[in-house]
């Protein structure tokens, strides 16, 4: 690593759950990110904060004066551009050395595959349980781990699968076939607390990191089928194990 790059990263390295080996690891990790929204933005900042050298950005939404309230890498003159670009723009601000890809398509069951592809990780924050499930079979069939997380008024839940495991949960074992056909977007009509999706998006960084550590140092601990309920009005945060369904669609 060139010296500019250690200094940017001194901080994690001095660090002995991450060091040098940890740094270099996530410098050499690919995360995809599904939907750039209230979890999505602060997950980006951190991720690309701690040099994860290549991201995959997907949404297909626009910025509205609505998200500013908490979708923190955008501004009022990102307002009416698409989500990626202007994310992507705020990553090349950021840190130009890191290497992005963006795709503004609406994640599928047909398309969701090539997309997440030989990622090292994807961190889901979408708003929709139809592009969670499509996500999430997804990525068992490509044997790729997810972070999932989601928020709604002051509850979060934020958890690490990897269905594609032997004996490890998916994100559908958890949710079940129901909301297949569930488009909606929630959070219009609830509302939510800013904070509350940052700490979401943060907190699924932190699990990320974790996940992308693993048999590299000691933080990478990934806590596979772990789901943390983050309570913003107590505050409290639980913990809960999902079991593997052996009748899951997804990975069963
Ligand atoms: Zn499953």
């Amino acid at each position: 690593m060139h010296k500019e790059r250690l200094d940017r990263f001194a901080r994690h390295m001095v660090l002995p759950e991450i060091g040098g080996a940890g740094q270099l690891a996530l410098s050499n990790a690919h995360v995809v990110l599904v939907g750039l929204g209230g979890i999505g933005s602060p997950a980006l900042q951190y991720l690309a904060g701690a040099g994860i050298g290549r991201l995959t950005l997907i949404d297909d939404d626009k910025v509205d004066a609505t998200n500013l309230q908490r979708q923190t890498i955008y501004a009022e003159r990102d307002i009416g551009h698409g989500k990626t670009v202007a994310a992507q723009r705020w990553v090349s601000n950021f840190d130009a050395k890191l290497n992005i890809a963006i795709s503004d398509l609406r994640v599928t069951r047909d398309n969701a595959p090539e997309l997440v592809r030989g990622a090292s990780l994807v961190l889901d924050g979408c708003d929709n349980f139809a592009t969670r499930l499509a996500v999430s079979d997804a990525c068992v069939a490509e044997g790729v781990p997810l972070v999932s997380g989601a928020v709604g008024r002051f509850q979060g839940q934020v958890a690490a699968f990897a269905g594609h495991l032997t004996g490890q949960s998916c994100y559908r074992c958890f949710v079940g076939d129901a909301f297949d056909a569930d488009d909606c977007d929630s959070c219009a009509e609830d509302g939510m607390l800013g904070a509350m999706a940052g700490w979401v998006g943060t907190f699924a960084a932190l699990q990320a990191v974790r996940v992308l550590l693993q048999g590299v140092s000691s933080l990478g601990d990934p806590q596979w089928g772990k789901l943390h309920l983050l309570d913003g009005l107590k505050p409290e945060m639980r913990t809960m194990t999902i079991a593997k369904d052996p009748e899951c669609r997804g990975c069963g």
